[in-house]
């Protein structure tokens, strides 16, 4: 695994490979790798002939007063953990090298950045988008994986991709959890003991939506509302949305079906924590998955 810093060496290298009939698969990321990330270069493996994994603390997506500066960062160890999978770049741009001074381009995507984390974060979804566009141009890959987790997140690119016409195809990876169903993150290492104790009220939440949906209840509301006093039972636990939302166009449901999403936003501490669920799919699946 080779590891490149300057955005004309990456997009040299991509160039050379490209023009040797090869493809690439693109994992973006922000560092601080967990099993979710590992899982998600494995499928980029199994898509194209070379996987490049890029780890960039992407400045334009946090928000005033957002965890920026304290973001975990570890770049050995990432190294380490990239060079046991099937990674052959892994591109570290810089700050400075992403945007400089006079940058001032922004790639927005309207409507469906205006509901969940859009919400509640107005500026992320532009810096998600801006920084992306950037290094899809940059890696020019043949294909880009992102993790469903970032549920709104891999929408939005989704759409970004059709809307213009950008010649990548964009596959989901399934949220990948700890053995007790917390979804990985590395935001998880803000978490005391007690406080990640209190974190599993989403999982909690997820099964019992799950469960509830299996019986037959497809009221949104009621649902909703089943789920609000689940998490309020933990103290030090603040609800930022529960939705239950089309999966692909985002807008809210009153009433559940199969392409429902339920999406979870809720602060532990002064921690930020997301997790969703598709409706439909099978408990049981979902359960040996998790
Ligand atoms: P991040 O480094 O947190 O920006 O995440 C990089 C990519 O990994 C994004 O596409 C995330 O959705 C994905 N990812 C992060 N955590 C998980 C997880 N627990 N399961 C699946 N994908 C994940």
């Amino acid at each position: 695994m080779q590891i490149i810093h300057p955005l004309a060496d990456m997009t040299s290298w991509s160039r050379e490979i490209i023009a040797s009939g090869k493809t690439i698969a693109l994992v973006p990321t922000m560092g601080y790798f967990h099993e979710g990330h590992l899982r998600l270069m494995r499928l980029a493996g199994s898509l194209a002939d070379h996987v490049v994994v890029s780890l960039f603390v992407n400045s334009l997506q946090f928000g005033p007063g957002e965890d920026l500066s304290r973001y975990p960062r570890d770049l050995d160890k990432d190294a380490g953990l990239a060079e046991n999978e099937k990674v052959d770049i892994l591109f570290v741009p810089s700050d400075k090298d992403m945007y400089s001074p006079e940058f001032n381009a922004r790639v927005l995507v309207d409507g469906i950045t205006d509901t969940l984390c859009g919400k509640q974060r107005p500026h992320h979804f532009a810096g998600v988008t801006t920084v992306v566009a950037k290094l899809f141009n940059i890696i020019k890959p043949h294909y880009a994986v992102f993790g469903q987790k970032d549920f709104q997140q891999l929408s939005v690119i989704r759409k970004m991709v059709r809307d213009l016409n950008w010649d990548i195809t964009i596959v989901g990876h399934p949220i990948v959890r700890e053995d007790d169903g917390l979804a990985m993150s590395s935001r998880n290492t803000y978490l005391s003991d007690e406080e990640r104790s209190r974190a599993l009220c989403l999982f909690n939440a997820i099964r019992h939506a799950k469960a509830r949906f299996a019986e037959g209840v497809v009221d949104a509301k009621r649902l909703k509302s089943e789920i609000r006093d689940i998490i309020a039972t933990n103290s030090g636990v603040s609800i930022d949305y529960i939705s239950v939302v089309d999966k692909d166009t985002l807008s809210a449901k009153k009433e559940i079906d199969s392409r429902s999403v339920l999406a979870l936003a809720v602060r532990v501490g002064g921690t930020r924590l997301i997790d969703n669920c598709f409706m439909a799919s099978d408990t049981e699946a979902i359960n040996r998955q998790w």
